[in-house]
């Protein structure tokens, strides 16, 4: 059985998730590891992730990952489409957004859509869902739905900034849309939703 808890943004970095199932431990995103984000951590019994789960290479949801490894270990798991943004600060827009300092580090597992991870008891599984940037991605597990810059709660992600695509983006909508049965989900900023309510109230997926 899946547990999720927000671990609370600082500055302008994205939403982080704990996810815990069985004794395994699991962080989605991390645009900053700063001492409240370890107490979060601690509090909960984590001496040991399994997973550092990047949904996307931008600077606000990877900056922090390399700190959060470091302490907590983890496989650090990023799509192949955006794995040059962890050594890359233009790819990740550190170099324009100034966000922190980016110290380059290598993934050290690139997936692709359909990818399984085991964990706990079941398996997190990669969906390809580019245009926020090229190799932005979504991680299922149980009824959960990570969705990174992809989809908010009734807003999505910008297709403006380099190596977006706003027909790539609409068509990864229409991926998530079409998934069967509904979803928590889990966004990189703002509020959590359901796969149901965006499908009703979302104007992008309507
Ligand atoms: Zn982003």
């Amino acid at each position: 059985m899946l547990d999720v808890s927000l671990i609370e943004p600082c500055f302008d970095a994205a939403n982080s998730y704990l996810l815990q199932s069985g004794t395994d431990f699991a962080v989605v995103d991390c645009g900053v590891f700063d001492p409240a984000f370890d107490a979060f951590l601690k509090a909960r019994g984590v001496t040991q992730l399994r997973y550092i789960l990047l949904t996307h290479g931008h600077y606000d949801h990877i900056l922090g990952a390399n700190a959060l490894k470091e302490k907590y270990g983890g496989e650090l798991v990023i799509s192949a489409g955006d794995a040059d943004c962890l050594t890359d600060e233009r790819r990740s827009l550190n170099a324009y957004a100034r966000f922190g300092t980016q110290t380059p580090v290598e993934a050290d597992r690139a997936v692709s859509d359909g990818d399984a991870l085991p964990f706990g008891d079941g398996n997190i599984t990669v969906l390809s869902t580019p245009g926020h940037t090229p190799g932005g991605v979504c991680y299922l597990i149980e009824d959960c739905l990570f969705s990174g810059d992809t989809l908010f709660c009734r807003s999505i992600g910008r297709s403006d900034l380099p190596g977006g695509n706003t027909l790539t983006l609409l068509r990864s909508l229409e991926t998530l849309k079409a998934l069967p049965g509904n979803y928590r989900v889990f966004p990189g900023h703002g509020e959590e939703t359901t796969l149901d309510a965006e499908r009703r109230w979302n104007p992008f997926l309507r």
